[in-house]
């Protein structure tokens, strides 16, 4: 296994929660010299310097400030949230077992969540001599399973069986005397009185890396962590062009994206502006020859059901980074995006392929399309193919995730020049 994909591997272990990704992210961010920011002091902005900001613990933007005057905003989107269940306030349900109450997140699959071990990591919020602190926690163990109901008293399970929520998928904690014990140990772990928390089951599968030839990568939220890590890679390894590069890993878009942080908040119309205007730079120009790259997985042909996929626009695991289309801009791709990033691709020698949806299936959407109405730059939607999406063990490929890194270094170290409406010098 290659040094880079040991480093994607890790990345998606640490990732237990959406809190625990970013920070992930955080981390590899101040390891390469980038200051944080916060949005609620003054910015002094420095041409060579590099930067991020976090909203709500969940979501990052980090950029860099040319030497030279800026071109423009070269930026990426990809998503840090996931499919899972959230616990609910008074998560203890008592009786004969300890059950946790808790509520899906997301539109997942379910059946894959039971049989298998289970734990709960994300922020508590903690009482402190002024205020209130949040703390990141992780109960780093088995803690939880979801069991199935035996064959012999559900003879139809094997037949499809219409999974309810509120019965089916409460996990078990322990026997009757478990009782109040996961309060305490929120507590312990977080050192102090807890008032709030947001907490998420997690599976405690490891990702793999599997196949006769370890072509292929299964893990836990694989949709859009693989996208992430690939947005960062390329960032991370860019050269210094004449535009700026904006790395943005929102929160929320599985739930439609308009919280706080997510894609749908002021969170990067406020952050660009803020960068305009630290440089003393007019807003709108620079808008003006900027580009977003909106990044989230793709479905790839499934071996066993092929028949779901669109005839001519089908992608396949290994086969290239994705280009997404879809008319009715469920995907912000248009021709000309797409073209933009064909030539960049060519550039970084990496293979490309296309997805549209077969005409007669609605198909998913993804935050380009809700980034642009807050922030309007030429778009693309791209994505990795993958198989299993919303299922809490993905699978993609190894090499896809090495081809949208060198795309993205690629994309990064370029900066567009408007010579006319649809013409563009990209340098
Ligand atoms: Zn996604």
């Amino acid at each position: 296994m290659s040094s880079n994909i040991r480093d994607l591997v890790s990345f998606l272990d640490s990732a237990k929660s959406v809190y625990h990704g970013i920070d992930s992210l955080k981390n590899k961010l101040l390891q390469q010299g980038y200051s944080p920011l916060q949005e609620h002091s003054a910015w002094d902005l420095v041409p060579g310097g590099k930067y991020f900001l976090i909203r709500g613990g969940t979501s990052l933007i980090a950029f860099r400030i040319p030497q030279q005057q800026a071109k423009g905003f070269m930026i990426s989107a990809s998503h840090s949230d996931r499919p899972t269940f959230k616990l609910k306030e008074n998560g203890e349900l008592t009786g004969t077992y300890v059950r946790l109450a808790v509520e899906r997140y997301g539109g997942m699959l379910m059946s894959p969540w039971l049989d298998r071990p289970l734990s709960l990591a994300g922020r508590v919020i903690v009482e402190t001599e002024h205020g209130v602190e949040s703390r990141l926690v992780d109960i780093d163990r088995d803690l939880l399973m979801i069991p199935n109901v035996a064959i012999h008293m559900n003879r139809k399970a094997n037949e499809g069986y219409a999974w309810n929520p509120a019965t089916d998928l409460l996990p078990l904690m322990g026997g009757k005397e478990a009782a109040g014990k996961l309060d305490k140990l929120l507590q312990e772990l977080a050192g102090g009185k807890v008032l709030g928390h947001d907490l998420f089951l997690y599976v405690r599968q490891k990702a793999a890396v599997w196949g006769i030839e370890e072509e292929f990568i299964s893990s836990a939220a694989l949709d859009d962590l693989q996208c992430v890590w690939c947005c960062a890679e390329g960032f991370l390894n860019s050269q210094q062009s004449a535009a700026i590069p904006v790395l943005c890993v929102f929160d929320s878009e599985e739930v439609g994206s308009s919280s706080l942080q997510g894609a749908a908040s002021d969170l990067l119309d406020g952050t660009l502006q803020r960068i305009s205007g630290a440089l003393n730079l007019d807003h709108r120009r620079l808008l003006a020859q900027s580009f977003m790259v909106s990044a989230d997985n793709a479905h790839a042909i499934h071996p066993n059901h092929p028949e779901f996929a669109d005839p001519g626009n089908g992608p396949v695991i290994n086969g290239g980074v994705v280009v997404k289309f879809n008319a009715n801009q469920r995907y912000t791709t248009d021709g000309m995006s797409a073209a933009v990033f064909r030539n960049l691709c060519k550039k970084a020698g990496v293979p490309v392929q296309s997805y549209c949806n077969r005409a007669d299936m609605p198909g998913g959407s993804t935050l380009g399309n809700i980034s642009i109405t807050h922030v309007s730059v030429p778009s693309v939607d791209v994505g990795l193919a993958q198989l299993a999406m919303h299922s809490c063990y993905e699978t993609a490929g190894v090499q896809d995730a090495l081809y949208l890194a060198d795309a993205m270094a690629c994309f990064y170290s370029s900066a567009l020049e408007v010579t006319a409406d649809g013409n563009w010098n990209i340098q």
